[in-house]
């Protein structure tokens, strides 16, 4: 069978100038993976016509499928629809159902009713030469348009119109007209060990996984994605062959491992949490509310997260968390002695199953000679036992607090499943 290749052409002089960040391609290119289209190329151009024409004579040359986004509105820098419409050698025509629908929104959506204006009225002139893809949310439909077996797919720049239009009609058409392979993805998730590092450990994996699998490796701060990927025509053979390599990758990383799931660590946190009907609280200097904000990003996170403290200042460890001013003037507040008192302190504030404490210094100032910059101490409590842990962060001041949130809920899983067997 032969493969489908893709590419997206995204239009808007503001993705050039940095103005706006392409989450559309990204959005695209995700949707035909999972179909089984291969993207081979992603390219942005200004609103120029001489630019967009150069990009579809390209990436005519290269892709059977090039889904365009953006330059559909109703203003003079939007140039899309009349350039294809020239571009396939059609004439704009009126679409009455367009024009019901533009004024549909207008009454009922946007509550502008009255006389529209010419510049609305002109977007439900559309190409007599291509099919309409309803934009069930905004007066600019989709077009697509084949030539030469090639399908061009145009699509709104607005992200949620785009989307739906995508969902609504691309994909079924997609569906529908194109014999795409079979495809399946499994995404585990591990912590605590680099993409080199895991590299090096699954070389003979790699070596001798069968031609049909892919193995990805997607980096994210302080964890490791790893992705297999089955692309073929036979289902059943394919099925088995992925489950059984990603059984063995499985056990190849099992002491990193954190979830064989596509999900993330709050995620199976919460799931732990949920399991054993704990709760959890947290208290926070120099992540400043980082790890609290990540677990509420949860839905469902009341449910476990009684609440943090953010307490950045001495006399806030003091004052809120009960941290002692001998034990911060005698070893510091980036210190074993004080993530302890933290912990142990919010736990009995909040009266909560465990807590997690953090204390460090982010940069690029504020380091001591025994102190640099990166250090951080983390504290895990639960009513009986507190789990220490002193890291050494060499990022910048952003990433050393992500990383160092990672670290602490990652501890956090690892003392809870601990706990659990003792
Ligand atoms: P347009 O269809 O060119 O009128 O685009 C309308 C709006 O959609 C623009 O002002 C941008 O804010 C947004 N937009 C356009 N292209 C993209 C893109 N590739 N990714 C994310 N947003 C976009
Ligand atoms: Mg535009």
């Amino acid at each position: 069978m032969k493969e489908i290749i893709a590419s997206v052409i995204t239009i808007g002089d503001e993705l050039l100038i940095g103005q706006t960040i392409d989450t559309n391609s990204a959005f695209i290119a995700q949707q035909l993976n999972g179909i089984g289209v291969r993207v081979a190329r992603r390219v942005a151009v200004g609103d120029q016509e001489s630019e967009i024409r150069k990009a579809l004579d390209e990436e005519s040359a290269l892709a059977d499928l090039i889904i365009l986004t953006g330059g559909l509105g109703p203003t003079a820098d939007d140039i899309t629809k009349p350039l294809l419409c020239n571009y396939f050698g059609g004439k704009l025509r009126r679409d009455q159902a367009t024009a019901d629908h533009i004024e549909w929104l207008f009454n009922e959506v946007y509550k502008r009713p009255g006389a529209l204006l010419p510049r609305n009225q002109q977007q439900a002139e559309v190409p007599d030469n291509c099919t309409i893809l309803p934009n069930p949310r905004g007066t600019a439909p989709g077009m697509l348009f084949q030539k030469e077996n090639r399908i061009y797919i145009s699509l709104p720049g607005v992200p949620q119109e785009m989307k739906d239009i995508f969902i609504g009609s691309v994909i079924p058409f997609l569906q529908k007209n194109c014999k795409t392979p079979f495809f399946i993805h499994k995404t585990m998730l591990t912590a605590g060990i680099g993409e080199s590092m895991l590299a090096e450990k699954l070389v003979d994996f790699e070596e001798t996984l069968d031609r049909s699998l892919k193995l990805a490796y997607l980096p994210q701060y302080g964890m490791v994605k790893l992705r297999i990927t089955a692309t073929g025509e036979d289902q059943p053979t394919l099925s088995q062959q992925i489950e059984t390599s990603f059984n063995q990758l499985k056990a190849l990383v099992s002491e990193y491992l954190v979830s064989d799931k596509d999900e993330k660590l709050e995620e199976v946190i919460a799931r732990l949490l949920l399991e054993k009907q704990s709760t959890l609280s947290t208290a926070e200097s120099c992540t400043g509310g980082r790890i609290a904000s990540m677990l509420t990003a949860m839905p469902g996170s009341s449910n476990y997260f009684k609440g943090g403290v953010v307490a950045y200042a001495n006399e806030a460890k003091e004052s809120l968390l009960g941290v002692k001013h001998s034990t911060l003037s005698t070893h510091g507040a980036v210190s074993e002695e004080t993530v302890r008192e933290m912990a142990k302190g919010v736990l009995e504030q909040l009266t909560t199953t465990y807590s997690i404490a953090v204390s460090g210094i982010m940069g690029p100032t504020g380091s001591t000679p025994d102190k640099p910059v990166g250090t951080v101490w983390i504290a895990i409590a639960n009513n009986n036992t507190i789990k220490t842990r002193r890291v050494q962060l060499g990022f910048d001041r952003i990433r050393n607090t992500q990383q160092a949130a990672i670290i602490a809920l990652d501890m956090l899983r690892q003392f809870i499943l601990t706990k659990s067997l003792d």
